[in-house]
């Protein structure tokens, strides 16, 4: 490989949760567009599959449920076993649920949401520390613009992504010293099959939709790829010196 190529991030070894579709798959694809070689983790082996095939060699599908008790080391386990290191983990897996304003609440559900938004990328986080370590590896979670915002209807999914970024920056104070950088995306409305996943009707997601517009100044969906370029771009080597950062991809959403 030439200097050139390795200077820009190729042959780095990344893994991308919830990749089978969405940003996920895009964020996958576009790491290994850039010569990356990357284990992409979700649940359902159809979804992983297709996200590989655009980059045949490079992505290998990891068929894992992040919130599984032995997730993080089988997932760290098997960058290492593949491929010999790692050098980027991407928390991207997310759900979001219907039917959650105040007075809808129950603790299974509660505890269903934050074992995905939260407690998974931290223990997956955890688990990756010392392979990171050993290459100046990168963190990048995945929040969203509501986390900074706060979601009306939907406050525990908000809150959870702003605990997502208040850990980013501490992990970014506390991983400074092992040569790791901590940075977040906090994407906006974005085209992706999330609402489908968590359960939405046609109508709720259009509801959902037409108020993510109204506070959008670009007053448009975001697109998966959109994101993805924002993922790569912070976990590139030439990033080096930003770290602690949340960046926002939402057509201006926070800031409206
Ligand atoms: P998506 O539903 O297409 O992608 C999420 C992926 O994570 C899915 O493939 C899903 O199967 C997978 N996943 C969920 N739980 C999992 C688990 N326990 N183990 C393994 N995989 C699991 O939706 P998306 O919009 O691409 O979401 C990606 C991330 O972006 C999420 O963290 C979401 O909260 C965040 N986000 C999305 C939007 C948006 O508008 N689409 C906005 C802000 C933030």
């Amino acid at each position: 490989m030439s200097e050139e190529n390795e200077a820009a991030g190729a042959g780095r070894v990344v893994v991308v949760t919830g990749a089978g579709t969405g940003i996920g798959r895009e964020t996958a694809r576009a790491f290994a567009a850039g010569g990356a070689r990357v284990v992409a983790v979700g649940r359902r082996p159809g979804p992983l599959a297709e996200t590989a095939a655009a980059h045949p060699g490079l992505i290998e599908p990891l068929v894992a449920d992040v919130t599984g008790p032995d997730a993080p080391e089988t997932i760290v386990g098997t960058a290492l076993e593949r491929y010999g290191r790692l050098d980027v983990l991407v928390n991207n897996a997310g759900i979001v649920q219907s039917g959650h304003a105040l007075g809808d609440f129950d603790r299974p559900g509660i505890e269903t949401l934050l074992a995905t938004n939260l407690i998974a990328p931290v223990l997956l986080g955890q688990a990756a520390v010392p392979a990171l370590a050993a290459h100046r590896g990168v963190v990048v979670n995945v929040s969203t613009a509501v986390g900074q915002r706060g979601w009306p209807n939907n406050s525990v999914y908000a809150a959870g992504k702003a605990a997502l970024e208040t850990i980013t920056r501490s992990w970014a104070v506390e991983l400074a010293p092992r040569g790791i950088r901590v940075v977040a995306v906090a994407p906006g409305a974005i085209d992706t099959p999330i609402g489908e996943h968590s359960g939405f009707s046609p109508e709720q997601s259009a509801a959902i939709r037409e108020w993510q517009l109204g506070i959008t100044p670009l007053r448009r969906i975001g697109r998966p790829a959109e994101v993805a370029w924002a993922i790569t771009q912070l976990a590139s080597p030439q990033a080096s010196f930003v770290t602690g950062v949340v960046l926002s991809v939402d057509g201006g959403a926070l800031v409206a």
